[in-house]
């Protein structure tokens, strides 16, 4: 089996969640409907899924419009301004930035799915590590494991998640499962409607430790991260000006796969950003976040989950 960071991103009525595929085969997405989220599934072994996962099938990024983007733009900062914070101040952050991080590892009945406590313990180290420069502080509470083959699979992940997440906005959930995907993400401007769902589901073998060639250190939960503080892609809308709505991100047509140095994708300033952690690069070839994402992130944090 090989796995492949691919994309796609299927907005639902303007919730916003986000996906990164996996595995090849699945059938197309019960997970966008049980979730209102997304579902973006790319076979991994023939032609369709390599120009899927590189060179810019439509499946790639059409998930959240720019008039969405817009109006996400706009509720943020009405929701700033509630807070009595200006957009601009709200990049700097009024508040500590502590994560406090719930994991539920979702076996199987057979106990597959299993993760150790050592792996949890390294997967938090990894998101400290990436998001030192950005002040987060993750802080593992929990570590809850169940045995229910369906929850192992993500079926009923409304149902599940709703059942065991814990704590509040500011609370990293973090369900380990198997399927079709590397990871999903929930959007911080969905909490006050969604709350309840609100986190990362991850494939459990994404964990350091795991066997994904290519995916087993820990990145993937520092991508779905991002978007759980409100990073889009750097290929969001491909290759225009609005783009992930980051200025120090170059535009970039389509996501990243591997680690090719020099790739450029979109005519517009600078080559892509493959190095970002919110491209679809390789574990192994992902290192950053910019300022501006910090920026941004901030602005979400202070707007949804302060
Ligand atoms: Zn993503």
């Amino acid at each position: 089996m090989r796995f492949a960071r691919t994309a796609c991103l299927a907005a639902v009525a303007g919730i916003g969640a986000t996906a990164l595929t996996v595995v090849g085969i699945a059938a197309p997405a019960q997970a966008a409907v049980v979730d209102a989220g997304q579902a973006c599934l790319t076979p991994d072994t023939n032609e369709a899924a390599a120009a899927a996962r590189g060179g810019g099938s439509g499946l790639d990024h059409r998930g959240i419009s720019a008039a969405e983007q817009r109006a996400i733009t706009r509720q943020t900062n009405n929701q700033l301004a509630a807070k009595g914070v200006t957009a601009a101040s709200g990049a700097t952050a009024l508040v500590a930035r502590k994560v406090p991080v719930y994991v539920h590892v979702m076996r199987d009945r057979a106990g597959r799915g299993n993760v150790t406590n050592r792996q949890v313990a390294r997967q938090v180290a990894v998101l400290n590590r990436d998001f030192s420069g950005l002040g987060y502080r993750f802080d593992l509470v929990r570590i809850d494991r169940f045995k229910n083959t369906a929850w192992h699979k993500d079926r009923r992940s409304g149902h599940y998640r709703a059942v065991t997440r814990k704590g509040g906005a500011r609370a990293l959930n973090i369900w380990l499962v198997d399927f079709a995907y590397l990871g999903i993400a929930t959007f911080p401007w969905d909490y006050a409607r969604r709350g309840a769902v609100d986190g990362i589901r991850v494939q459990y073998n994404s964990l350091p430790g795991g066997n994904i060639p290519h995916y087993s250190e820990g990145r993937t939960a520092t991508h779905e991260t991002g978007h759980w503080l409100g990073l889009f892609h750097t290929f969001q809308g491909g290759c225009t000006s609005l783009n992930d709505q980051v200025d120090d991100t170059p535009a970039q047509a389509s996501p990243t796969s591997g680690c090719p140095a020099g790739r450029d994708s979109c005519p517009l300033d600078g080559t892509d950003p493959i190095h970002n952690y919110m491209d679809y690069s390789w574990d192994s070839c992902y290192s950053e976040f910019t300022q501006g994402q910090a920026a941004r992130a901030h602005k979400m944090w202070t707007a949804y989950r302060a």
